[in-house]
């Protein structure tokens, strides 16, 4: 089969939060950049945001990947240029202090004060637009704020990557576009020569006459990649797969971590949901780091989907759904997760086993969000427990094991991080301060498997941040 071959200064592959920031941050200093892309080019209203068309169209597998272990915790990634910034909700964070100062400590990562951070964050914010919202809050972020109140609980509204300014919804909301790469930094390299090849999967990477060579694949016509320098930024599952695959496998997808969520269906006597599916930007910080709560999107088909754990449940979605919202609550998961290949499959296998004392903190993750929920008003709410009881009132609440059922409770992850961790440790980290994997000159990681730990945070601005500063460092090692 006859294919392709390029050659080029620097390779990006991956084109996600952190692919978008490398390949623009490069292209802009005029190196000559090549983006790949497994994925297709779509643009971000190629379908309805949440939609079951953008499952089909936008995320790896339809969204369908599990991760071996018990609790089940299906991982939801994006596969088309952007990345999972083409699917997420825009929700941002700076990363906290507290998990820099961890990171320095046990991974001896150079160079990572907020101070060092910072003019990246602000660089990223204003590309992106993240701002709070000008509009009125969501019904369902209106509701959570309420119950932290009235409990006495921390809980703020998070910023968005968002621009605004496009009117107000008939419910007073205001109206704009997310701001993914695709509408911001993959224009922007673009617009500075990098060349995009969408719809081409790197199969690995190997060194060759003192440059870098990746073997990648178009409709299963080859496509070879000559570079002097390659980023590889397929995010925390498939960078450590694609660099097992070349037998670099020092640290590499031995400790992956996530953020374990659980959910819950909240039933409230009045109206939550319009017809357009609104992000709800509360989130609660009462039991930072360890956990946080927030809204999940709350449209008609996810409602029905997180409802199939209650079949006995007498509630009529269809016609109940407006007054439904799903909520979550997280864990900072620990770094015990890892990541291989299997012969003759694409798909590398993803194992997290969780301990008891995950388990617990789990539950009590669960019923502090219960407990926030009732104080907000709800009257039923249903646990993403497999047949667990609806529970109707706070004293119910006693009803939720102090250790979360392994087989009974689905969990669920979109933040996965650390299976390629960042620092001079050499004993633990499979790059060093800045990225570049130990021992192989001019290949870097940059997305989020650099990230030592899960952050407890929601982690794109940390992504996006750490991209940039290792760009930048690349740039000046020049
Ligand atoms: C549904 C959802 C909601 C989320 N909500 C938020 C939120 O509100 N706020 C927040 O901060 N974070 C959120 N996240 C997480 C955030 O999107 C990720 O942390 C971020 O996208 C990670 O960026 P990345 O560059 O590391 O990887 P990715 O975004 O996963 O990008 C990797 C890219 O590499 C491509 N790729 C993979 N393998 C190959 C290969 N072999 N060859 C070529 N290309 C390849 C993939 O197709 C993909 O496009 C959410 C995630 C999901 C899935």
């Amino acid at each position: 089969m006859t294919g392709e071959s390029h050659r080029c200064e620097v390779l990006v592959v991956g084109s996600g939060p952190g692919g978008a920031v490398t390949a623009s941050t490069l292209a802009g200093a005029g190196r000559d950049v090549i983006a790949l892309e497994e994925g297709p080019h779509l643009r971000l209203d190629s379908c309805a945001p949440f939609s079951v068309a953008e499952m089909v169209q936008k995320y790896r597998s339809g969204g369908l990947n599990p991760a071996m272990g018990a609790p089940k915790a299906p991982l939801v990634e994006g596969c088309c240029v952007g990345g999972g910034s083409e699917i997420n909700s825009g929700l941002y964070h700076r990363t906290p202090p507290e998990m820099l100062a961890l990171w320095r400590e046990r991974y001896q990562v150079r160079h990572l004060e907020t101070g060092d951070l910072l003019p990246h964050f602000e660089a990223n914010e204003s590309a992106l637009s993240v701002q709070l919202n000008p509009g009125a809050p969501a019904p369902a972020a209106v509701k959570m704020k309420m119950g932290a109140d009235r409990l006495g609980w921390r809980s703020l509204e998070v910023p968005r990557w968002f621009k605004y300014g496009e009117g107000v919804s008939p419910n007073g909301l205001a109206i704009g576009t997310r701001q993914s790469m695709t509408e911001t930094l993959i224009p922007r390299a673009l617009a500075s020569g990098c060349r995009l090849l969408a719809g081409v999967r790197a199969d690995r990477v190997a060194r060759e006459n003192g440059r870098w060579r990746v073997m990648a694949a178009r409709d299963g016509a080859p496509v070879i990649i000559d570079a002097d320098a390659v980023f590889l930024c397929c995010g925390a599952i498939q960078t450590p797969a694609l660099l097992r695959r070349s037998g670099i496998t020092t640290n590499v997808g031995n400790t992956l971590a996530l953020h374990p969520t659980v959910k819950v269906v909240a039933v409230f006597d009045d109206e939550l949901n319009g017809d357009v599916p609104d992000v709800a930007a509360q989130q609660v910080k009462e039991f930072a780091p360890d956990i946080s709560m927030g809204c999940s999107i709350s449209s008609l088909p996810y409602i029905a989907l997180a409802m199939t754990d209650h079949p006995d449940a007498k509630i009529d979605v269809g016609r109940a759904w407006r007054g439904m919202s799903i909520y979550y609550a997280m864990i900072t998961g620990p770094t015990g997760g890892s990541v291989r290949n299997v012969p003759l499959s694409r798909a590398p296998i993803v194992r997290y086993p969780l301990e008891a004392r995950h388990l617990r903190s789990l539950s009590k993750a669960l019923r502090e969000l219960c407990r926030l929920l009732f104080a907000a008003g709800a009257t039923h709410l249903y646990p993403s427990i497999s047949g667990f009881p609806v529970l109707r009132h706070e004293d119910e609440l006693s009803r939720i094991p102090a250790e979360l059922s392994r087989r009974s409770t689905n969990l669920m992850t979109i933040h996965m991080f650390s299976s390629c961790p960042m620092g001079e440790a050499r004993d633990r980290c499979a790059t060093d301060s800045f990225g570049q994997v130990h021992g192989h000159r001019n290949l870097f990681v940059n997305d989020a498997g650099l990230l030592c730990t899960a952050p407890g945070v929601n982690p794109q601005g940390s992504v996006m941040a750490i991209a940039r500063r290792n760009a930048m460092q690349f740039l000046n090692s020049l």
